[in-house]
């Protein structure tokens, strides 16, 4: 899952990169409206978290802006108190969701999650491939009923294929949906967190085809 964050507090901005980070986010970090448009418009997100005090263009008008573009993907605004009357107009102009500074990180995450799983639109349901289950609520995964512990990035692998049942999911696709801009990647990470997963869950179940992508097995 790749977030787009505009938010020019760099306190906030940092905070709220790192611990979506942690979550097995990629996570871009625009810090003024008008650059936030413009990656929002060129860039494939699935979801914005948008601050509305912006430095060169105010966050309404970038929201507005990006939903006349066509745009759809979910929109949670983070607004100081005294924007409160600006975040009903956020939600008139196309939010889905808002919360008010201050904030702590694990309802930013839960309400990230929430609005995630409402736009893939299978609401707390469990993904299965076969005997491979993954919770994306609990994020437990379990092979034949038995858990299997997974570090972040990937969890966040796994369900970015298990959300594509069946399709080839590219390697730059992946690498996107996992890490944000001007993060240092090795140029293998995806083969290796591949590599990782397939001796954790057992071979078979992440196809490669060469030079293409991978594609999780539904068999
Ligand atoms: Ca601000």
């Amino acid at each position: 899952m790749r977030l787009l964050l505009i938010e020019d507090d760099p306190m906030i901005g940092k905070s709220i990169r790192e611990g979506l980070h942690r979550e097995g986010y990629g996570v871009d970090w625009v810090r003024d409206g008008w650059a936030g448009e413009q990656s929002a418009k060129s860039e494939s997100h699935d979801l914005l978290i948008l601050d509305l005090g912006l430095p060169r263009k105010d966050g309404l008008a970038v929201l507005s802006a990006i939903r006349a573009a066509g745009k759809i993907m979910p929109v949670l605004i983070i607004t100081a108190k005294s924007e409160v009357d600006d975040r009903v107009m956020g939600l008139d102009a196309g939010a889905d969701d808002y919360l008010v500074k201050p904030f702590n990180m694990s309802e930013l995450s839960a309400r990230v999650r929430a609005l995630l799983r409402r736009s893939f639109g299978r609401a707390d349901t469990i993904l299965v491939a076969g005997d491979l289950e993954l919770n994306p609520q609990t994020r437990e995964v379990r092979v034949k009923g038995n858990q299997i512990v997974l570090s972040q990035r990937e969890l966040a692998l796994l369900d970015h294929l298990m959300r594509r049942p069946g399709a080839i999911v590219s390697k730059s696709n992946l690498e996107e949906s996992i890490y944000g801009w001007g993060e240092e990647v090795e140029s293998n990470a995806v083969e290796v967190h591949i590599s990782n997963l397939r001796k954790k869950l057992g071979a078979g179940r992440i196809v490669t085809l060469r030079g293409v992508g991978y594609r999780i097995d539904v068999k």
